[in-house]
């Protein structure tokens, strides 16, 4: 059976996984979404933009003869996932989903766990100060808010300008955690509002927060489903050689 692989990315772990698969000679492309306008390219091909739902993602898995589909969007990314786990149906092709693990509270910490964006905008009290990490397209309820000021801080520009009243930060991770103190500090930030991104590393923000006793409005990950899921780029190979001859598209 032939190996092309898609792995739906946009995530460090996609290039990872991209490079562990391109050095054991699998034809890996990744795909984009192309909502970054410099993004750090895996190994192996891309493509870029979207599908055209999960019927145009059907339409590429049948066209391009892909045999493997990896699913290593972020953990956020709710809509591609569902479309991934739609497009597969009927079609004999190894599904895998990246799961990353989550980032819990310490015993002695209490995170406020907003249900969604819009809920994380009515839980912070008037007059905070936030460090807003989370993406562009979901600042503005925010902004709306005239009681509240503090920092967004993101990748990509926002579309619109952000209100005077807000400071704009463009910068990509790795963050450290000495850095990450002195920054909430320069801010004076009283609450950092974030989504569980998730991963095996510490997370330097989580962890200033906690040093400056800073509360931490958590935005819940959705529920995703579909495929077999795994935590690691290095779990993929023997994932893939145990599910030789399985057709995982009607396992859910
Ligand atoms: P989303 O809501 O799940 O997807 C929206 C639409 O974007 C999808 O229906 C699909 O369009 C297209 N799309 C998403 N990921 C794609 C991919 N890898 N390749 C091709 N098309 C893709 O996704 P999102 O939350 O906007 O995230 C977009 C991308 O940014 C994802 O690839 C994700 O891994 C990455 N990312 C997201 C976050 C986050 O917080 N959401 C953070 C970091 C990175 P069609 O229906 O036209 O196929």
């Amino acid at each position: 059976m032939p190996s092309n692989v898609l792995i739906l990315g946009g995530t460090k772990d996609a290039r990872e996984i991209a490079a562990v698969l391109v050095a054991r000679g699998y034809d890996v492309t990744t795909s984009l979404a192309g909502v970054t306008q410099r993004p750090i390219l895996p190994d192996g091909k891309v493509r870029t933009g979207g599908f055209g739902g999960a019927e145009g993602l059907r339409a590429y898995l049948v066209a391009e003869k892909i045999s493997i589909l990896i699913d290593a969007t972020h953990p956020y990314a709710a809509q591609i996932t569902r479309n991934a786990s739609e497009a597969i149906q009927g079609l004999e092709i190894q599904h895998l989903r990246l799961e990353r693990p989550a980032w819990f509270p310490r015993e002695d910490e209490h995170w406020i766990v907003a249900k969604s964006t819009d809920d994380a905008v009515r839980l912070l009290p008037s007059g905070a100060r936030v460090l807003l990490t989370i993406g562009r397209k979901e600042i503005a309820p925010f902004m709306a808010r005239r009681d509240l000021t503090g920092v967004v801080r993101m990748i990509e520009m926002p579309r619109d300008p952000v209100p005077a009243h807000w400071v704009l930060v463009q910068e990509r991770p790795p963050f450290a955690i000495a850095a990450e103190v002195s920054f909430m500090r320069a801010h004076a930030i009283t609450h950092l509002v974030t989504k569980n991104a998730g991963s095996f590393e510490t997370c330097a923000k989580l962890e200033a927060a906690h040093v400056l006793s800073i509360p931490v409005v958590m935005i819940r990950r959705p529920v995703k489903s579909g495929g077999v899921s795994f935590s690691e780029a290095t779990e993929v190979p023997a994932l893939l050689a145990a599910q030789n001859y399985i057709c995982f598209s009607f396992s859910e």
